[in-house]
Order: structure tokens, then sequence, then C-alpha cells
């Protein structure tokens, strides 16, 4: 069935056998998810497991290895074959797990970042994942949400769907719920079908109810699945830099190959012997292993960063967390806890505190009804009535007993706060049923519902006397105010005067100074049903009635966090739409900022073009701010070279979101619209999170940074070896077979534990590192060249200083075994860049020590059974010569150290 559009609501229900008031029972819902499958999209570009191991024989360097074999086979050496043969499956099946880990890792991830869904299941409203939908089920839409599947509106409260991803339709469309005919028997296009909504796309305003139609892969975004399957799976920039470095390599490699395969062919040597070691050095060069190892190593992180809460959308985020200078953050949810509750109540001159009201609570109640009550009781109620009609939060009792509030906190507290002193919003529902609404926006900062008013004579003392309908507007007090001509004393309406005004901003001001979250309320009688799309034709002429303040502690865990990034050169700055008092309170608990400066959203606006560059980061606290000034925020910092990291919540935080090197959004109290734009979702909401994620940033670039600077120094070694070894009188000083080992298992498996490395303790006392700064930068680079040259060096003097005693003695055995073990120790060493690893613990990375046991095992094993002796042309050597290697090799792990000793003095 394609032609809901075509039905009428009942129709289209009675279609799917569903109810608007019950939805589905939980055993249909099973029943039909059975049937129709779950709500997703088959991802037709995901890589399946074969695909991932052939890849891994697209190599080049295996294709010259297996050409190589094949070479050997003709040439009549087994031995060879077999060998190389070996290789080629172990670089395989290393490869092939590492790449599965990874896409695993991704795909799991990827799972964790499908939205949840409000849906109406057995007459309850419940949160359920996208992927569970099916066919009848009955969804609630709010601004800032993705539409989870097809569907036939039952209910558009001035909704409006941004469906450019479906239709390339830039402007949002507003959508109703009337049928359309289908003209001249053709259907409309999805565009015009203002009566369905469609997966892929989103709410942009306004909300409303569905009744979904198809799910999964019946979708019209199913059906053009194939088209879109844009899974990001882009190299990060570091992975496009390693591959970079990888080509000048191969580069360098070719030209030593020709140089060392022509020398010996001058020299008299087979030219079968020098294929096979040009081949094998063109392996040793070349770290074909890294680009494998960088990407288990950010999917890795990534799943650490998960167990902090920080989960990754985009994977770039990993590496790019590192650098990050400046941290933008909302300050409601992120900073604070997001648990409102509702402490004072201001109207008139009169001020109470919730508590003591509660007391009173059956005095108070009704007391808008009762015109013998005292005035600033009817003031009182008429502002806990307006706060909770004027709201979108809803209280549902649970099945195992108890409340929940469902909906915005801030909205919640307003509800909870009404519902203390005996007002149930339900109970208010019905007796002044809502009409229409104009919605909250960030930019407007507030909101305003239309009701019936209640009956003559049922409601007495209405103070805008018989007029039929009320508009109720809460919001920002401030900007409210602008918009009221009077206010109600309990009593009579009074014009609002300078005084009057002066008197509602104090009142307005203490409690932000507090630190608190204050919400104006005002109402304004009506003679007909004004027309919603025009805001300023409803919030005009307003009767002021009062405020209502709330408290929302900061988190505890903040304040430290804050510190942490401070020491790590990292800036925090305040960006809320809220009073600009109560951000600094707040700001000043968290020691963000310790002066008064801050900007609100109104400088900004006044501010000249290129100004806000100047001083952006002298400005620790933007209040009153618009979306749009977020992304203004981020261009100037970014102007002034800095990484920024924003936080944001709503659908039109997205822009900023995007524009931010990390955008940062909310798991919890998070529109879809913001979560998509985002590189990364505080499941906890908490800012302490990012810090937490920069962390794991910093330590996964470092770590990528030791194996880097680890494999490439082994490689290094091999060529010094190779290239020096005939200078000074030896043959070839390695054979083929040794260096393939020595590079893809004595390379590979501490190199791997050297990824997972628990972050060096002095991680967050250090300034950030630039994003573009090179990979063999703050020391690589030459660590690299020295390291290499001195293992190359230790490893040839060892097998000149055999081979001068004996050209036919275990010279060679010696150079193999001297440079394995020397490996080792570099391994050890290169776990932290600065400290000590005495200081650090050798044992404190378990990995890296069942990696370097595991690896002198192996290494014995070829020294002393005849298998490995056969094939790796070795020795056994006595335990004296043993000995000498080792202490050989052991130079190299002093020499690290004490680099890394000198480092320490000079710094
Ligand atoms: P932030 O998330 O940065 O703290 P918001 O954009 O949520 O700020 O809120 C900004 C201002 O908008 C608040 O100070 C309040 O006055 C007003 N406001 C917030 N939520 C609502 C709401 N649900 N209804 C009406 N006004 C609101
Ligand atoms: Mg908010």
């Amino acid at each position: 069935m394609s032609d809901w559009y075509q039905l009428e609501v009942e129709a289209a229900l009675r279609e799917l056998n569903s109810s608007s008031e019950l939805g589905l029972s939980s055993a249909e819902a099973a029943a039909r998810l059975e049937k129709f499958g779950p709500n997703e999209l088959v991802e037709k570009g995901a890589k399946s497991p074969l695909a991932i191991f052939a890849d891994q024989f697209k190599d080049l360097m295996v294709i010259i290895l297996i050409v190589a074999a094949i070479a050997s086979a003709v040439l009549g050496e087994v031995e060879e074959v077999v060998i190389i043969m070996a290789i080629v499956a172990l670089n395989a099946v290393i490869g092939f797990s590492q790449e599965y880990r990874a896409e695993k890792a991704i795909a799991a991830l990827k799972k964790l970042a499908v939205p949840t869904v409000r849906v109406l299941r057995d007459g309850r409203l419940a949160d359920i994942s996208a992927r569970w939908l099916v066919p009848g089920d009955i969804v609630r839409l709010e601004t800032g949400d993705l539409i989870p599947a097809d569907g036939r509106l039952l209910e558009s409260i001035n909704l409006r769907a941004q469906e450019a991803a479906l239709t390339g339709e830039s402007e949002p469309i507003s959508k109703f719920i009337t049928p359309l005919a289908a003209r001249n028997g053709q259907a409309p296009p999805l565009g015009d079908r203002r009566n369905m909504v469609y997966m892929g796309t989103a709410v942009s305003y306004g909300r409303g109810t569905a009744l979904i139609t198809e799910t999964g892969m019946q979708t019209e975004l199913g059906n053009i699945a194939e088209l879109i399957q844009g899974v990001e799976e882009d190299q990060t920039p570091l992975q496009r830099r390693l591959d970079h470095l990888g080509k000048i390599l191969g580069y360098i490699a070719i030209a030593i190959i020709v140089f060392v395969v022509g020398l010996g062919l001058l020299r008299g040597e087979h030219f079968s012997n020098l294929f096979l070691v040009g081949v094998s050095l063109a392996v040793a060069a070349v770290p074909e292993g890294l680009p494998a190892v960088v990407a288990i190593t950010l999917a890795l992180g990534a799943q650490r960063m998960l167990k902090r809460n920080a989960l990754i959308r985009r994977l770039p985020a990993v590496e790019t967390l590192g650098s990050v200078t400046v941290i933008c953050s909302d300050k409601t949810g992120t900073l604070t806890q997001n648990r409102m509750t509702v402490t004072v109540l201001d109207v008139a001159g009169h001020s109470r505190e919730l508590a003591t009201l509660v007391d009173s609570a059956g005095y108070i109640h009704n007391a808008v009804l009762k015109p013998e009550a005292a005035p600033e009781e009817r003031s009182l109620d008429l502002l806990l009535i307006a706060g909770a009609l004027c709201n979108d939060a809803l209280l549902q009792d649970e099945p195992e007993g108890g409340r929940r509030v469902m909906g915005d906190p801030t909205e919640g507290a307003l509800v909870l706060a009404a519902d203390e002193i005996g007002h149930s919003k339900a109970e208010l529902e019905t007796r002044w049923p809502r009409l229409a609404e104009v919605p909250f926006t960030s930019e407007r900062k507030r909101m305003t519902t239309i009701h019936h008013s209640p009956p003559e004579d049922e409601f007495a003392q209405a103070p805008w006397g018989r007029q039929p309908y009320v508009a109720f507007t809460k919001g920002a007090a401030d900007g409210l105010l602008e918009s009221c001509g009077h206010y109600w004393t309990g009593d009579e309406i009074k014009p609002l005067d300078e005084a009057a005004r002066a008197l509602i901003l104090a009142a307005n001001a203490r409690s932000a100074q507090a630190g608190q979250r204050v919400l104006g309320v005002a109402f304004r009688g009506l003679d007909e049903l004004p027309d919603t799309a025009d805001e300023s034709a409803v919030e005009r002429e307003m009767c002021f009635v009062g405020l209502i303040s709330m408290i929302d502690p900061p988190r505890p865990e903040v304040k430290a966090a804050v510190r942490t990034a401070r020491e790590a050169g990292i800036q925090s700055i305040m960006i809320t739409g809220d009073h600009p008092l109560t951000a600094q309170t707040i700001a000043r608990d968290l020691a963000i900022t310790t002066g008064d400066r801050h900007l609100t959203g109104h400088d900004l606006a006044e501010m000249p073009a290129g100004a806000l560059q100047q001083i952006v980061q002298d400005v620790p606290v933007y209040a009153r701010v618009s979306p749009e000034h977020k992304l203004d925020i981020v261009q100037a910092l970014q102007d002034r070279g800095q990484v920024v990291a924003m936080t944001g919540d709503g659908v039109n935080d997205a822009p900023a979101l995007k524009k931010a090197e990390i955008g940062v959004a909310m798991g919890i109290a998070g529109t879809d619209v913001s979560k998509e734009a985002a590189d990364m979702v505080l499941l906890d909401d908490n800012y302490a999170t990012i810090v937490a994620a920069i962390e794991e940033g910093r330590n996964i670039y470092d770590n990528i940074r030791k194996f880097v600077t680890y494999i490439l120094s082994s490689n290094t070694g091999e060529l010094f070896v190779m290239f020096i070894g005939p200078f000074l009188g030896l043959p070839l000083p390695l054979l083929a077979v040794q260096i393939l080992w020595i590079n893809l298992v004595t390379d590979g498996l501490p190199g791997l534990a050297l990824a997972v490395e628990p972050a060096e303790k002095g991680i967050m006392k250090r300034p950030p590192y630039h994003p573009d700064e090179s990979i063999l930068s703050r020391g690589v680079g030459q660590r690299i060249v020295w390291i290499g040259l001195l293992m190359g060096a230790v490893s040839l003097l060892v097998g000149l200083f055999y081979y001068r005693q004996d050209p036919n003695g275990p010279w060679q055995t010696m150079i193999f075994t001297t440079l394995t073990l020397a490996q080792m120790g570099n391994a050890l060493a290169l776990r932290a860049h600065e400290d000590s690893v005495l200081r650090i613990g050798p044992f404190s990375n378990r990995l890296m020590v069942i990696a370097i046991a595991l690896t002198v095992v192996l290494q014995l094993a070829l020294l002393y059974t005849s298998i490995g002796r056969r094939f790796f042309g070795v020795v056994a050597l006595s335990p004296a010569d043993l000995a000498i290697g080792l202490a050989a090799s052991a130079l190299v792990f002093v020499a690290v150290e004490i680099e890394k000793w000198l480092r320490r003095r000079k710094n």
C-alpha cells in the first residue's frame, strides 16, 4: 500500500489495525516485528568477512611476495616457497583479524547511534529504539526528532519537516492531516504529500503524531538506500598522513633495493638470492602493517571512550579530540544537573517559597476561582496553573508504581510544582483544553499556548473578563516584559509602568544572582483564535503575572574537570540561553571565570564584523545567546587558530556542531538532529565526559606515535644493516626470511601492545598538540633515525666481530638475534615518550609483557629446533653467545632511557 496520503486518518488506522488512543499492544507489536523485521536499512556497503580477508591479498607487498614465491618455486627453492607462503598467510591472518575487529567495533558504535522514539503501546507512552518500530505504531514527533520511519500524520501542531535529504527541498515543509487526492490519477511527488512524514527527514518545528505505515527497507528512503549508502568510512587525517609517509618510504626502499641488488650483482652474488633479499627489503622498508594498526587503535580507542560515556560518531574525532584547545559548553544539563526544582514564586511584590505554599496547598488550590481568596494567593495560583498549561511535559504513572516526568526538565519542574499544590496537569487540561500554540525556540526563549477559558459558572473571576480564550506565555522574563503592557496584582490589572517593570526586573536579577533559572509568565484574553503562524500577533499586549525561579545545581564533578582542562591548556567557555547573572554565578561556582566579564546575544548582534574575533578568547561567559551566535563564536575562535569542541542540543545548534572541529551532542536531552550533526555524543550529557574523552584522545595519539616510532625505527635498523653490511666486508648480513620474520612477527606483536599503553601521567598537564603537526614531530623523526642507526650498528658490530673470528661461524645468527632482542628493549623503552619505564613499572602493560615473552620464545624456537634452523638458516647459539647478543641489545634500551632522562632534565 502506498497511497496512505489519500486516506482519512480513521481509515488509515483501520487499515493497520491500530488505535490512536492505545497504539498497538506489545504482543501485536512483537508479532509484527517478527513479520516485518527490524526498522533498519540494510547496509549494502558493509564489508563481509570474506571481502576483508580477500583485501589482505591486494596489498602490493603481498603480491610481490607471492611473485617471489612463484619465482623461488621455479628455481626449485622449496624452503623459500614454504616460508614466504607461511608469512603471506600469517600476514593475512593478522591483517584480517585487526580489520575485522575494527569493523566490528565501528558497527557496534553505529548500532548505539540509533535514535529512540516515543511510541504509544498498550495505551502508554514509552521510549524505544527506532529499530523496534512496526507498521501500525503510533509515534509522537517533536521538534528536533528524526522521523524514524514512514508514517501518515494523525496530528500536526505547526509541524514542519526538513526533507532536503529525501526531496532536495531545503525549506521546511509544513504538514497537515487532511487527505490528498491523486492528481489526474497520478500520485503527487513525495514533497507534496504533506500529510505524510518520511524516514530520513527531521522535524524542524512544532510537533505531531504519526501512524507508522512502512518501516526499514520498505520506506521511501529504503527504496533509494543504495544511493545513499554513504556510511562514512573516510580515512582520518592521520591515516592519510601515514599513507603518504608510507609512499615516501616506499620510494626510499626502491632506491635502496636497486642499490643493494646492484652492488650484490657486482660482487658476483646469485641473482636468485639477491632477488629475494630485494623483495624482503621492500617489505621491511614499507610499514604496510601501520594503517591496520592505526585503524584498530582508533576503533578500540572509540570503545574505551564509550566506557567513559562518550559515543564517537565519526572516527576522525578520536584523534582530533587530542588537539582541542577550547571547549564551548552549554550550561543547562552539561555544567549543571538539569534537575530543576521550583523554589520561589514571585508575584506583584510578593515572594513565596514553594515549600511554604505546599503546606497551604488546600487553601491556595483553586484560589483563582475563588473571589474571596487573598490577591497574592490568586495570582500565585494562576502563575502555577499557567506554568503547567503552557507546558509540554507530563507526569505519567509508572507500572512499577511512582510517577515519572516526561519531557523537558524545566517544564517538568513546573508540572510538579503545580501538582504539589493540587493542580494535576491532566485535570487542568480537561478544564482548559489547549487549542493552539507557538512552540518554544531557543531564539525566542519563550512559548505560548492558547486555551479555552473554563465556563462562567466554573470560573467566576477571570482577570481577562468574559473573553472565551486565553493565551499563556512563559519564557525569559526580560524579553517577555517587552510584550507586556499590564500586570495583574491578583485583584486588578494595572499598567506596567517603569516602577513596576523595575520591581519585576529586580526580583528577576535577585534570583538569577543566586544561580537560579527564572521564567516569567503572562496571559492575554482573546475574543477569537489568532493565527499562530505569526507569533507577534499573539504575544503582544500581554498581562504579566509573575516569576517562577528554579534551582539547577552544578554537577559536582565539573569543577575538577574544568581545572583539569585548564592545566591541559584547554579553555572552557560557557554559552547559554539563560540570564547573564545566572550564567555568571554558575560559571564562578565552577571556576570557569573569576570575574564578571560576559557578552550577551544582544552585544554580539551589535558588534561590528571582525570585532568578536579580537576578544572572543577573553570572554568566558556568553549569555542570552541564540544558536546562530554559537556559529559566530566557533568561527571567531577558529579564526584565532583554536580547535573547538562545541556542545549543543537543539535543532538549530546543528550548524554550529558541524562547524566545530568536535561537535558534541547530548545523549539524554539532545535532539536527534543535533546528534546527527555531532562527532561525539555524551551519553551522560556531562561536561566532565568531554574532558575524559580528550584525555583518551591524547593517549590514543600518543600511542600511535609510540608504535610508529617503534616500527619505523626497527625498519631503519634493518635497512641500515643490509645497506652498510657489504661496506664492512660482510656478505648479505640477513637472509630474506629473516627480514620477513623481523618485520612481521617481532615488529607486530610489541607494536600492538604499544597501542594499548595506558595514559602517561602528565598527559593532561601539557598543552594540546597542533592538529596539523607531522607524525614525525616532537622527537619521533629523530628517534626513528637514531634508534634505528644504533640498533643497526650494534647488530652489525656484533656480527662483524664474529665474522672476523670465523666467516663460517654463527655471525649471521648473531646479527639476526641481536637485532630481534634489541627490538624488544626498544619496545619496552618506548612505552613512555618521556617517563622512565622503570618508574611506570616494566610490567604495567600486561599485553607488552606477553608480546615480548612470546616473541623471545618464538625467536628461541627458531634457534633451538631443527625445523627453525632449517627454514631460517640459523644455528643454535651457545649460552655465552646468546648472553653477548642480549647484552649488546640491552644497549638500545639503556640508550633510549638515557635520552628520555636528558629530555626530562631539559624541561
Ligand atoms: P540553556 O540551555 O543554554 O540554559 P535555553 O535555551 O534552554 O538555555 O533557555 C534559555 C531561556 O529560555 C531560559 O532562560 C528560559 O528563560 C527560557 N526557556 C527555557 N526553556 C523554556 C521553556 N520550556 N519554555 C519557555 N521558556 C523557556
Ligand atoms: Mg536548554
